[in-house]
């Protein structure tokens, strides 16, 4: 099944939530909708559900105009972050609720029934569980049986919002690999919520990166991590310096200091100049364009960064190479390997290779 949202619109009384959303969820898919509190993340997904009713635009499951299809009919599983299961009921109910809750003509027999959860938890690989309650199981337990009775219905859409949210770091990463593993043996056209960019990264076939109600960039995590669309995405999306230039000649400058990007840059005026900290080539002081003062050191993860001030308070970090020994206070000269620019007339330039730019004397 696939999804097609188009020029969706969201508001509440006189919010504006969502404003003209255009996306395409290709059928089997895994989609992450990303983006900062407040983006319009839910809003959409409840959307997509039925849950919500748009106040303009609509959204197709296939050919089928599905935006005025009430939610029972739509065939959707839905998987909330606080796993909203019934306290009072089993495991095994609860993942047999939506079965034993149809009319009478259309419900299983209770072997069924049976038969279907015992199925589903040994899925969800919760097997032996199925007479424990709610309360009797793990965060991440609980999750798997959310997931399992939103299958049990066998829909044609799963929807889930921040369904690892209110989980430990190190469950959070078991359960990714683990719904990316579900996913593919369902092959259910999959759109997940969540505000973790790793999360989205490492799960998602495509990730919507959304921004006050609007789509920012949708793509693969390669094309969003390393050709972001917008300041915002860059900005969002893993670490990375955005410094305020001024364009002219082929150069950029910073303050009283200037980098050359290559002669194909005929651009001239005010620009954004984006460098993730792993961009940048360090070298002497004196034989670079960029000079700048090391100010601190940190580790990060697998990683040191150093923190580097050009200019009074004006300053990012750099990553270091393994074994790169840089003391504090000494002088860099610094090149970007890998950069994109964003003028103020709309352009986006980025050498799209890996290379110091032709001209760049070190
Ligand atoms: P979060 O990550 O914090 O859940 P989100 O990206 O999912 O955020 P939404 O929940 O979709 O964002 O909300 C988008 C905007 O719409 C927010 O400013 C929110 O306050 C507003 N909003 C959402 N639901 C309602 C509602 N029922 N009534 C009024 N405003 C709402």
């Amino acid at each position: 099944m696939d999804i097609r949202v188009r020029q969706l619109a969201k508001e509440f009384n006189t919010f504006r939530a969502l404003h003209g959303v255009d996306v395409d969820i290709r059928s089997g898919e895994l989609l992450a909708l990303l983006g900062p509190s407040g983006s319009g993340k839910t809003t959409l997904l409840r959307v997509i559900a039925g849950l919500e009713e748009p106040t303009g635009g609509q959204v197709f499951f296939d050919d089928i105009d599905a935006t005025s299809i009430p939610v029972r009919e739509r065939g959707v599983g839905f998987v909330f972050q606080n796993y909203a299961l019934f306290k009072h009921m089993t495991v095994a109910r609860n993942i047999g609720f939506g079965l034993e809750a149809r009319p009478k003509g259309e419900r299983p027999s209770r072997a069924a029934i049976a038969a279907r959860v015992a199925e589903l938890l040994d899925f969800v690989q919760l097997s032996g569980l199925g007479g424990r309650y709610p309360a009797q199981l793990s965060g991440g337990q609980r999750q798997r049986v959310a997931l399992a009775r939103a299958l049990a219905v066998e829909p044609k859409v799963l929807l889930l919002d921040e369904p690892f949210g209110a989980l430990d770091a190190k469950v959070r990463k078991e359960l990714r690999k683990w719904l990316r593993l579900i996913h593919d043996k369902t092959g259910l056209t999959t759109v997940f919520v969540t505000h973790d960019q790793d999360e989205a990264l490492e799960l998602a076939d495509r990730i919507v990166v959304l921004n006050k109600g609007l789509v920012e960039q949708i793509g693969s995590a390669d094309d969003i991590y390393d050709r972001p669309a917008s300041p915002f995405v860059y900005d969002f999306i893993g670490d990375a310096v955005g410094l305020e230039v001024e364009v002219a000649d082929g150069r950029a400058t910073i303050g009283t200091q200037s980098i050359p990007l290559g002669l194909h840059v005929h651009d001239r005026g005010k620009g954004r100049l984006y460098v993730r900290p792993h961009h940048w080539q360090l070298s002497e002081a004196d034989a670079a364009h960029l000079v700048g003062t090391v100010i601190s050191q940190r580790r990060s993860g697998a990683e040191r960064r150093a923190e580097v001030e050009i200019a009074a308070h004006m300053s990012f970090e750099i990553s270091l190479e393994p074994g790169q020994e840089i003391a504090t206070g000494c002088r860099l000269g610094l090149a970007p390997k890998r950069w994109r620019l964003f003028t103020a007339s709309g352009r986006v330039i980025d050498p799209g290779v890996s290379r110091v730019p032709e001209d760049y004397a070190i």
